[in-house]
């Protein structure tokens, strides 16, 4: 498809949120709620996150206001869009005993709206594809999550504002979206860049107030994205770490790591790429009916690799090892790539700072700390 870009005025962004809204889309996008930039319900543009910009740090995040009229100068929050898809916790089925003992089973299906959402990240995007290899093979298909995926038109937002934690640049990831999306915005001072990847964000793009995107334009946007790529900082020792990591199994840094780890779960929790989750029963009190669920666990919960009475990995340091020896080590035989895009999420949202990219240097051999 032939790569034309469009200028939407800043005054004119609301006929985006508008017409997708008249198309019959749920809309979301992100907000800031309690100290902290979410995605959420977009009833109305004044919810974005205008002159908001986020100073993240390793265990550190916070949110700055200015009166610059940018609604999209932070790098990220907390959460992707992985809730959205793949939610923390829901119902898979329900079962139901009559009068005579009989059991009924019946499948809890998902409402599912078509769902636009509005300012998802590149590395999210990613993410995204990384969730789609994991939730949508063939021989495992988890329908509730393809549902979901099937209603959803997705607007990115190339990053100009990294933050200090982000290395999308490293992993490949960003911070210019080249997949997966409908159409992706650039922003500048006066509005949007904007560029379709589909029919669908073509169309789109046809019923707005856009002019065609003039030359120069097309290069303070350039210009944007490759100080921003120049700007990140952290990076990771190589995108394939797969014979690294498990030819280091034995490093004493593994052991620094547990000393300093909580295992809390924070790290797991933030990762727009994790998948693991846990299955449980819920009773009735009157004992004839219960509901199955699924819910978000981590590698770092107490239950983790407990199997037929032993718990496999029952330390921080092995919890860990685990935790990074899958995701950038044999997500590669798993699923053909490392499982990190690079958003540094892990890196903010660890209670103690523990950053991975510094302690993949040391433990794959490119720091002699
Ligand atoms: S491992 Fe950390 S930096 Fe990589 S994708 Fe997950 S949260 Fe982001
Ligand atoms: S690395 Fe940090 S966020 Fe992850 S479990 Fe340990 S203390 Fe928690």
């Amino acid at each position: 498809m032939e790569r034309t870009l469009s200028f939407l005025a800043r005054e004119s962004f609301a006929s985006l949120l508008q017409h997708l809204q008249e198309s019959g889309y749920h809309t979301v996008g992100p907000q800031v709620r309690e100290g902290a930039i979410v995605f959420d319900t977009l009833d109305s543009v004044d919810q974005l996150p205008k002159g908001i910009h986020d100073q993240q740090a390793a265990g550190r995040y916070r949110l700055e206001s200015s009166d610059s009229p940018r609604l999209f100068a932070w790098a990220n929050g907390p959460q992707g869009i992985k809730p959205f898809l793949f939610t923390p916790r829901e119902t898979l089925w329900r079962s139901q005993r009559d009068e005579s003992g009989s059991l009924t089973f019946t499948a809890v299906e998902p409402e599912v709206k078509p769902t636009a959402i509005i300012g998802v990240r590149p590395c999210d995007i990613a993410a995204l594809y990384l969730q789609d290899k994991h939730f949508l093979q063939q021989e495992s298909l988890d329908p509730y999550y393809q549902k979901r995926r099937q209603q959803l038109l997705l607007i990115v937002v190339n990053c100009t504002h990294p933050a200090k934690t982000c290395f999308c640049a490293s992993t490949g990831d960003g911070p210019q979206a080249g997949y997966g999306f409908d159409i992706a915005l650039t922003e500048l001072d006066d509005g949007f860049l904007l560029e379709a990847h589909n029919q669908r964000g073509h169309q789109l793009i046809e019923k707005l107030p856009v002019q065609p995107a003039t030359e120069q334009q097309q290069q303070h946007a350039a210009q944007a994205l490759s100080e921003a790529a120049s700007q990140q900082t952290r990076q990771l020792p190589s995108q394939n770490l797969n014979h690294k990591l498990f030819a280091n199994l034995k490093h004493s840094q593994w052991q620094d790591i547990a000393e300093r780890c909580l295992s809390c779960g924070n790290c797991t929790a933030v990762c727009p790429s994790c998948f693991c989750h846990s299955e449980g029963e819920l009773a009735a009190l009157d004992g004839h009916s219960s509901e199955h669920h699924r819910e978000w666990d981590s590698c770092f919960s107490p239950g983790h690799s407990h199997i037929h009475g032993i718990t496999i990995r029952a330390d921080t340091r092995t919890k860990y090892r685990q935790w990074l020896t899958h995701k950038l080590g044999s997500w590669h035989t798993q699923y053909g790539r490392s499982g990190c895009v690079g958003c540094g999420r892990c890196i903010s949202w660890c209670p103690t700072g523990i950053d991975l990219t510094r302690e993949l240097a040391i433990i794959c051999g490119d720091n002699d700390e």
